[in-house]
């Protein structure tokens, strides 16, 4: 094998370009990555692509009504599916499902030994997510899934030698080692490269390469994106511990790995191998695969109750506190980079991150000509619900009134808590009419069902908010915090004019 000759890696990245056995996407995956491209994508634009695929619909229905979303009500159109998981979480997913499709083109990869590592991959990476409580667990899966795309480019590129190096490499880590090796390229940069080329989001392609990393957390990327990276590794190292057969050894195995990457606790370690246990059914039957023997995954499901009883378990824990206070520090920053940008409560970004945002968006908005709005809602009389059912009942109302927001939102939109019941929202390269029109759909994904049963009788909220634009050719704000200003003039009007409404800002009207 040695005297295979080693191409340069940008002439193989050129090659791939060109290379006409690589795995092709679908149309509607296509379709759906231009869609994500474009920052003023809507719900409408995404219904009118994923229409014409029956069985992509039907998917996403039995996903918003499958445990993964755990509804209490039935979800039977796509545009209540849609507004149910979000816009960019339903992309995600869509991707997802028509990935699945691709295969190599002889199929000698073994590529049921393939699916299978991915698709566990995928499932680990969104559990984990979930356990973080991160806002957009689709990215995970989606990331999970996609992983290990360089080996089905690479058994594309370099056909038969390279399938037998896949198949003898065994470990993960030995095979970039020989890849690197033998062609001078591995297929975390490969799979970067395709993905890249495919034009998904830079997010996915990056922290598909990065979850490769010995260590993701020190790539040189956004904190998002090196959390993404490390959520992936460690579910790709769980999911070699499925496909090792998943006994209690193997898991203890691969926590060492996910404790290298995250901070999770035993406990939560073996919440997540439950966790993929009991969704493994929906997972199989999403993406029409038989990942697990059922026997096996009875099996592996007592494995995870013995899991704690696992006295590795516990040193590894002890251990990497104990002796590894550099690594574990930088865990915790990037972690803390992570949280310091979110609230605890609903997930959104928090006001620290959308202050800084709103600097980078209206300095960016000058630079670029382009028009920025911005928005602060706030919702109406909150604290006779509050005062009505509880404060723990109105946390949950604003958890459940931030994703309904989060689902109008559209890709490229930020939308924060800034404190209490109050939320801005930033609509980068938008005009005003376009702004009030998504802020018209936040509010209709709001008060349109009711955010809490009480009794049998439905409550409903509603929000007030108020929009104004910075116009490049007029240039009518100095700096950020007059155009924010502005908008909380505009939210002050709609409040002393009867709310439930939006407030378009108008110099002098006050
Ligand atoms: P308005 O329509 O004028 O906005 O009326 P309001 O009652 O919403 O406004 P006000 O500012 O008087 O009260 C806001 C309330 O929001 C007060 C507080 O009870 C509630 N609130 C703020 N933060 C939280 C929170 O984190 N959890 C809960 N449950 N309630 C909160
Ligand atoms: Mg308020
Ligand atoms: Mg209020």
């Amino acid at each position: 094998m040695a005297s295979i000759q080693q191409p340069e890696p940008n002439y193989l990245i050129e090659q791939l370009k060109y290379c006409k056995t690589l795995p092709t996407l679908p149309s509607v995956a296509l379709r759906l990555i231009d869609l994500a491209e474009q920052e003023t994508s809507t719900l409408a634009d995404f219904a009118e692509i994923v229409k014409f695929d029956p069985a992509l619909v039907g998917k996403l229905l039995r996903c918003a009504n499958s445990p993964f979303y755990g509804q209490w009500r039935k979800v039977s159109s796509l545009s209540d599916a849609i507004g149910l998981m979000g816009l960019n979480a339903t992309i995600s997913l869509s991707l997802s499902f028509s990935l699945r499709g691709l295969s190599p083109e002889d199929g000698a990869l073994g590529e049921t030994h393939f699916w299978m590592r991915s698709l566990l991959t995928a499932l680990a990476a969104r559990t984990i997510a979930i356990e973080l409580r991160e806002p957009q667990p689709e990215d995970f899966l989606l990331s999970g899934l996609l992983q290990d795309i360089g080996v089905l480019a690479m058994a594309s590129l370099f056909g038969s030698p390279y399938v037998t190096l896949y198949k003898e490499a065994g470990q993960h880590g030995t095979l970039l080692k020989q890849e690197n090796a033998l062609y001078g390229i591995d297929h975390a940069q490969v799979g970067a490269q395709l993905l890249k080329q495919w034009r998904l989001p830079e997010r996915i392609y990056e922290s598909v390469q990065f979850s490769h990393l010995a260590r993701p957390s020190t790539a040189q990327a956004a904190p998002e994106v090196k959390h993404l990276s490390a959520c992936v590794a460690a579910g790709a190292a769980i999911a070699e511990a499925w496909v090792k057969g998943g006994t209690p050894e193997t898991f203890g195995d691969a926590y060492r790995s996910v404790r290298w990457h995250l901070a999770i606790s035993p406990e939560r370690y073996q919440n997540i191998i439950k966790t993929m246990g009991d969704e493994m059914p929906e997972m199989e039957s999403l993406f029409e695969f038989d990942i697990i023997d059922p026997a096996l995954l009875e099996n592996i499901q007592v494995s995870a109750r013995e899991l704690l009883d696992l006295r590795n378990l516990r040193v590894e824990e002890e251990s990497v506190q104990a002796s590894d206070h550099v690594q574990a520090l930088e865990r915790r920053i990037a972690m803390l980079e992570t949280h310091t940008q979110r609230d605890p409560l609903t997930g959104l970004y928090n006001r620290v991150y959308v202050e800084r945002q709103l600097w980078h968006e209206f300095d960016r908005a000058i630079r670029d000509r382009q028009n920025l709005c911005v928005a602060y809602i706030d919702i109406d009389r909150f604290k006779s619900f509050n005062d009505t059912y509880g404060h723990a009942v109105g946390d949950q109302v604003l958890i459940s009134v931030s994703h309904r927001m989060l689902s109008a939102a559209r890709l490229g939109d930020t939308l924060a808590r800034y404190g209490g019941e109050e939320f801005v929202a930033l609509f980068p390269n938008t005009h005003l009419s376009q702004a009030e029109a998504v802020l018209q759909q936040m509010l209709n994904a709001v008060c349109s069902t009711p955010c809490l049963t009480h009794e049998g009788e439905a409550s409903y909220v509603t929000f007030s908010a108020g929009v104004a634009m910075l116009s490049f050719e007029q240039k009518n704000f100095h700096d950020p915090l007059e155009l924010l200003n502005a908008a909380d003039r505009a939210l002050y009007q709609t409040k002393s004019t009867g709310r439930g409404r939006i407030t378009v800002f108008q110099p002098g009207s006050e």
